[in-house]
Formats: structure tokens, sequence, C-alpha cells
């Protein structure tokens, strides 16, 4: 099978000052290989004509699809109409059905186009329109000698709505190249080294490979799959899927890109069942990583912040606890996770409580986190010992509650 080349240039002197992070490149590199496409390099070029128009030259030797982002604004800083028509030597003329149509956006909007947008109308013989119906950049789609250069606007959320509707559709009818396919499997609680001898029958092979990651959610498994179509290679991948999950079942708590709120917002809503927290070293971000989900109104009650022994106490954990026990203790936690229940009247409570740092607590050592789930009849108890940088413990505390409480939902509902 021939392998189709791609490679990918950010464009922007943005990007250069280290005041924009290129998510662009991410978002291309994750999609291209299972269109065919695989990725060879990806760069990032200032707006500068003279550099621009030697990255598309350059790019265009080496590989057969040339993505770009960037530079299609009407401001004198916007090149990369310029610059591909310099790289390949056409000279760009104004599209009078261009010019109508981005005349008639600004007549839409009760304006009358600058002049300067008049260059976002225009075209070379070789390019044709990428419609853009978020913004007045249209994309060009240049074919030449076999090559194609695939140029978006540099707006994330205009590109992606031009990949999703224009430029994949397209691209999948076009390329006759391997195509690469992933399916990622994310788990918890067990280490890696753990989760390596469990699935090992399934290591050896070449396709599908299967990676092993440990990532702050947990260990993922990537199964990777090759094949001249997609169905090819999802048809080799099965049967590790399938068999992963029979062994790694309890531990799985969601797949691709789902992530621990998005997974827990899913069995929530299929399940009915309500949640409330009470926090203290999460300080309200465990009740904000809920509410990032639209809807997560169908299934949080409510929050309670208690980040002193006062408001812990005044929230319903009994003073006698945290006097026995310390407020840095898996009882703290247990009753947080029992008041912010009764309290909020709630299905599921959960309590976090932990040392978040700089300096250690009761004599608990930076990182030290409790966390408890509970619902009628149930405490489910969870021991942290997190890296002992605020930001992290803050963030992995909220992580691991989540995806602890998905795997309880889905215990509860699965009999
Ligand atoms: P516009 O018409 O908005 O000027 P454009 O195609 O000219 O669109 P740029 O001017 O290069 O795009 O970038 C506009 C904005 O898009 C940037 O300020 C930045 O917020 C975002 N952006 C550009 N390139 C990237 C990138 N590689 N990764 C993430 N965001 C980007
Ligand atoms: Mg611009």
């Amino acid at each position: 099978m021939e392998t189709v080349k791609g490679e990918i240039l950010s464009i922007g002197t943005e990007l250069l000052m280290g005041e924009l992070t290129d998510t662009n490149s991410a978002y291309i590199a994750a999609r291209a290989p299972s269109l065919g496409i695989a990725i060879q390099r990806m760069s990032q070029v200032g707006d500068d004509l003279q550099l621009l128009a030697g990255a598309f030259a350059a790019a265009l030797e080496r590989a057969d699809v040339v993505f770009s982002t960037g530079g299609l604004g009407p401001t004198q800083d916007d090149l990369t109409r310029e610059a591909i028509s310099s790289a390949l030597g056409e000279e760009m003329q104004v599209d009078p059905d261009l010019l109508e149509d981005l005349k008639a956006w600004f007549r839409y909007r009760g304006a009358d186009m600058p002049p300067r947008n008049t260059k976002q109308a225009t075209l070379i013989p070789s390019a044709t329109t990428i419609p853009n119906n978020q913004g007045t950049a249209p994309g060009w789609w240049v074919e030449r000698q076999g090559k194609i250069v695939v140029a978006m606007p540099g707006p994330p959320g205009e590109m992606y709505n031009m990949w999703q509707n224009q430029v994949a559709p397209k691209l999948k009818g076009r390329v006759r190249g391997q195509v690469i396919i992933t399916r990622n499997i994310k788990t918890t609680d067990l280490a890696e080294a753990d989760v390596a001898e469990r699935i090992a029958q399934f290591a050896e092979s070449e396709n599908p490979y299967l990676g092993i990651y440990a990532k702050h959610d947990g260990i993922h498994l990537r199964i990777i799959g090759r094949g001249s179509t997609e169905e090819e290679a999802r048809a080799l991948m099965e049967p590790v899927e399938s068999g992963i999950l029979e062994i790694m079942g309890p531990h799985v708590w969601g797949f691709d890109d789902d992530s621990p709120e998005g997974a827990l917002a899913q069995v929530l809503t299929e399940s009915g069942l309500t949640v409330a927290t009470m926090e203290s070293c999460t300080g309200g971000l465990m009740a904000s990583t809920i509410t990032d989900v639209p809807g997560s109104s169908a299934y949080f009650r409510g929050g309670i912040v208690s980040y002193s022994n006062e408001a812990k106490i005044a929230n319903g954990v009994p003073a006698e606890t945290i006097h026995d026990h310390g407020a840095i203790s898996s009882q703290t936690a247990e009753a947080m996770a029992k008041a912010a229940r009764h309290r909020l009247a709630a299905d599921i409570g959960i309590g976090v409580t932990g040392v978040a740092g700089p300096s250690e607590q009761e004599g608990k050592a930076v990182g030290t986190v409790f966390i408890a789930l509970t619902t009628e009849g149930i405490v489910k108890p969870v021991a942290l010992r997190l890296p002992p940088r605020r930001t992290v413990v803050k963030y992995r505390s909220v992580t691991t509650a989540l995806v602890e409480l998905t795997r309880l939902v889905r215990g509860l509902t699965s009999g």
C-alpha cells in the first residue's frame, strides 16, 4: 500500500512569539491518518511572504498533501494566498462570484464590505474555494500535478467546521493511502505494569498495534490498526478491543475523546441518578468540572466548598469526626460525602479532603488526598498520594473522583 505523505504549516507570527499555542496542527494530525494521510512534518512559520512561499514550495517537494491554517484574513499580514501563488508561480485574480458572496455576507450584517476584504475573493487557476459558513475567509483547495494544498483559516472554530464539513469528506473520496485508525480505551485503578501483564497476549502484534500509556486519568490502551480502508482496519482491531474489554472491563471508564466529566454525564443521564459534592482541597474545581458539561443540571444537585473546619461542621460534618481523625482523613471524607448527599438531597454524595500544599497539614504530607463516594448503604473510599504540586493535587483529585463515580454508577445500574 502506498504511503500518502502529508505536511502541516501553521501560519502566524503570534505562534513564533509563544503567545499562541498551535492547537490547529494537533487537530489535523489527529484526523489525517484515518483518511489515509501520514503526517510527516509540522511547522510554524511567521507572517513573512518569502518565508511562507519557501515553506509551501518545500512542503510540496516532500509531501502529497499540504495543510495550512491561518493567514487568510483581510489584513496585510495575512499572506497565505500570496505565498501559495508565489510558490506555484500563478497569479491571483478576483473571482466575481466570490466577491459577490462576500459583499452579500457584509450586507447581511448591515455593513459595506471594506475594500481590503477584496483579496478574500481571489483565486489562482489551480485553486477552488472552500466555503466558510463561520467567517469571511473562504479556504483554498489547490490541486496541481497530483499534489493538493488545503488552506484553511486560523480561528479554530472556523477551521474545525471547514474540516468536518468540507475537507474531510473531500479527502475521503480522493486519497488512496493506508488508513490508520486508533481506538483508545481508558482505565483506572491498576498500575501500568499490572495492566501490561494482563493484556500481554495482545502486545505482540504489529497490526493492530497496542500501546500502553500512563496519563493523569489512568492507563490508556491505544489500539492502532492499519488497512487499505477504514473497514478493513476496524475489522482487524475488533477482536483486540473485545478481548481487552473482557479482561479489563470493570476498570474501563471511557473511550477515545471521553473526558472524566463527559463519561460521568453519560452514565448519570442514563441512570437518572443525582449527585452532590462537598470539597475542601479542590476549592470548587470538582463542581466546576462537573458543570463544564451542558445539561449537567439534570444530575448535579449542587456543591459545597468547605475550606475550613468551621465550614465543614456548619454543613453537617460532625465536629467529633474532625476532632478524632483530623480534617485530612478518610473518616472526614466520608462524613463530607454523607453530609453533601443529605443536605442537597442527592442520590450520591462525594467528599474530597486533602493537602494541596505547599506545606503539610496535620502532619500529613502534601499530596495526601481522601475521597469518599456514598449512596444508600454504600461507602466507597479512595486514598491517594499525589505528586506534591498544588495544581496537580487539585486536578488529579477531581479526575479521580469523577472516574470513580462513573464506575460506581455503572456498577449500580448494571445490577
Ligand atoms: P482572520 O480572518 O480571523 O484573520 P486568519 O485565517 O487570517 O483569520 P490568523 O489571523 O492567522 O487567521 O489567526 C487568527 C486567530 O486564529 C489567531 O489570533 C488565533 O487566535 C487563532 N489561530 C490561528 N492559528 C492558530 C493555530 N495554529 N492554533 C490555534 N489557534 C490559531
Ligand atoms: Mg488574520
